[in-house]
Parts: C-alpha cells; sequence; structure tokens
C-alpha cells in the first residue's frame, strides 16, 4: 500500500497518508491514531479530497475528474468505487 503513496505536491514530502471517509470505524480510528491514515471531515468538508500530508497539512485529490464530479456523496453517505 505504501508503493501507491504519493509525494505531496506542495513540500515534496512522502510523509503522506490516505483520507478515508465515512462512518469511522474501530480500525479507521486505529489508523488514524497510529498516523497511517486521515479521517475526511477533520480537516475539510471537501469530500473529494484522497491524500493529506503530514508535513505541511497540505489535502489533494489525485483524480481531477472525480473532483469535478458532482454527487459523490448521497444522504451523507460517501459513494465509494474501491
Ligand atoms: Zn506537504
Amino acid at each position: 500500500m505504501r508503493n501507491s503513496h504519493p509525494e505531496c505536491p506542495e513540500c515534496g514530502s512522502i510523509d503522506v497518508v490516505p483520507i478515508v471517509y465515512g462512518q469511522p470505524t474501530k480500525y479507521m480510528l486505529e489508523m488514524e491514531a497510529a498516523g497511517l491514515a486521515v479521517i475526511g471531515g477533520h480537516f475539510s468538508t471537501d469530500k473529494d479530497l484522497d491524500w493529506h500530508c503530514n508535513e505541511c497539512e497540505h489535502e489533494w485529490s489525485d483524480n481531477p475528474e472525480k473532483a469535478r464530479k458532482p454527487g459523490t456523496e448521497y444522504n451523507g453517505v460517501p459513494l465509494l468505487n474501491h
């Protein structure tokens, strides 16, 4: 999973973690506590962001198409395709 991590486009750090959305599970909370993930909604209301930089707090999406597409969330439940 680490080999799919991008570098931060802002500062070039590789200390980047995925942003996960939805009802936080125990696993997600453990991942966040361990610094391996960020649960969406804590830092941003933009549900189209994929990555969080632990160095500079920058958050971004690696999928510009998704960022432009409306309706990625319905009734508070993110519609994830993966
Ligand atoms: Zn950064």
